[in-house]
């Protein structure tokens, strides 16, 4: 059986720019399960609904497809809602869905089973700890979030996005604060994830060191 990949950590930290590099030198799939949360706020606010109304919200998730390729794509029955994934809106939409705890089991359930068979690499913030705790590579990505804020500014500036560095600083800190202080399965690094602090890291040197221990995982 193929070994699955774990990695932890706070937005901005680089976990998607290490996970899909090292899909390309060891073939792993990778699902971004934020993106699962995004999807998840995303279609409730387009229905109307608030991001407390867990019984709702629930209800909506049971009756919705979710699809996520392995390119990253996000499908809700059929369509492809990707483009509209990345805005401050539904960023907070997540991280305030993501604290009920209904939602978390849900998707949770859902990411256990992709994994079954191994060969992923999953990231987001409570997969060593709840999603695949049996994971043969646990790892916790953080930075600072002055330079997390930073490496997010020149991504949007990239994009052509709007950017605006004081106001996304404020935005990482507020999430951080609150994935790290809700009662359901909090951001934390396990005791037997790697914690590496990518701060003065280039990624090359973070893609180095996670392969590092999928290599010695995988003798
Ligand atoms: O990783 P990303 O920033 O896209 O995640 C969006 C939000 O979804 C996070 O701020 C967090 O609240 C939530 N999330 C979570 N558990 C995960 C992945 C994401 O609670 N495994």
């Amino acid at each position: 059986m193929k070994i699955n990949v774990a990695i932890d950590g706070p937005s901005g930290a680089g976990k998607s720019t290490v996970a899909k590099e090292l899909c390309k030198r060891f073939g792993f799939v990778h699902l971004d399960t934020g993106s699962m949360y995004r999807a998840v706020a995303y279609t409730g606010l387009k229905k109307g609904l608030k991001m407390d109304e867990e019984d709702k919200i629930e209800e909506m998730i049971q009756n919705m497809d979710l699809k996520i390729l392995s390119d990253g794509t996000v499908l809700v029955n059929g369509e492809n809602i990707t483009p509209y994934l990345r805005t401050d809106e539904i960023s907070m939409g997540a991280s305030d869905v993501s604290k009920l705890l209904k939602v978390r089991k849900a998707l949770v359930q859902m990411q256990q089973k992709i994994a079954e068979g191994g060969g992923y690499i999953m990231d987001g913030r409570d997969i060593c700890s709840v999603v695949l705790p049996d994971a043969e590579v646990k790892v916790f990505l953080t930075a600072s979030s002055e330079e997390r804020a930073q490496r997010r500014f020149l991504e949007n500036v990239q994009r052509g996005m709007e950017a605006d560095y004081p106001t996304i600083l404020e935005d990482i800190k507020k999430r951080d604060y609150q994935d790290s202080h809700r009662a359901n399965s909090p951001l934390m690094k396990t005791d037997d994830a790697v914690e590496i602090d990518s701060t003065n890291m280039t990624m090359d040197e973070v893609i180095d060191a996670v392969s590092d221990l999928v290599t010695k995982a995988s003798l």
